[in-house]
């Protein structure tokens, strides 16, 4: 029966075609505002840079991105950038073992209630399932699937190994992969070096041991000093 149904001219489409991100792809997300010694780098300055993002993941219809891109203008993308925003600050919260602003927290929600709808759909000889677009907000639909494995990851209580670049001028949201579950920068040749290169001149000035922990590297001298 599907007349219970409801929504504006909906569209079923199976599986092979789903929209669906994982927190590799949520954090993708989120780092699409890198910093390089505390200065934003922008990778979504225009509209089309957020439709191709979207394109290169999977998760939206194009037609009705652009359409929705094209009448919201500056709007349309501030939109997608308080989203960015606001998963970075639950994340940010997740890491730090506090609570997010309520702002945050709004604005992951009201993305959540645009997310497509999961069903299942009379397959060939048996049972497909398939997600329906309501087609009036393929943005918020895009933006909710991209906010989902984030709120599927708290909800099985798995953020232990969320981190944060511990350089702060880099910030790069990542999940700590590594077997013993102590990384600490997004990169080791690069944030990592330059972390070890401070210590390592402050060991040099102070004249004493550094005691900093978790640094899987050693204390040998850093391989290239930075520029
Ligand atoms: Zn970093």
């Amino acid at each position: 029966m599907t007349a219970t149904i409801s929504g504006p001219a909906p569209s079923v489409h199976l599986q092979g075609h789903a929209h669906e991100a994982d927190l590799e792809t949520c954090l993708d997300f989120v780092n699409t505002e890198s910093y390089d010694d505390g200065v934003p780098d922008e990778h979504l300055a225009v509209s089309q840079d957020v439709i191709a993002w979207f394109e290169e993941h999977g998760l939206a219809h194009q037609p009705a991105l652009r359409a929705q891109a094209a009448a919201g203008g500056e709007v349309w993308l501030a939109r997608v950038r308080t989203v960015r925003e606001a998963l970075r600050a639950v994340w940010d919260a997740e890491v730090e073992h506090r609570i997010p602003d309520q702002a945050a927290l709004d604005t992951v929600n009201g993305v959540l209630r645009e997310a497509p709808r999961i069903e299942l759909v009379a397959g060939d000889g048996c049972c497909g399932v398939g997600h329906r677009h309501s087609n009036d907000d393929a943005t918020g639909e895009a933006l909710a699937v991209v906010v989902q494995p984030l709120v599927r990851a708290i909800a099985a209580g798995e953020t232990g190994r969320f981190r944060v670049c511990a350089n702060d001028g880099c910030r790069w949201v990542f999940e700590d992969t590594s077997r013993a579950g102590r990384r600490r920068w997004c990169d080791m040749t690069t944030c990592g070096n330059r972390a070890k290169v401070r210590r390592f001149r402050s060991r040099r000035r102070t004249g004493h041991a550094d005691e900093a922990t978790g640094d899987p590297v050693g204390d040998a001298a850093p391989a290239t000093p930075p520029a």
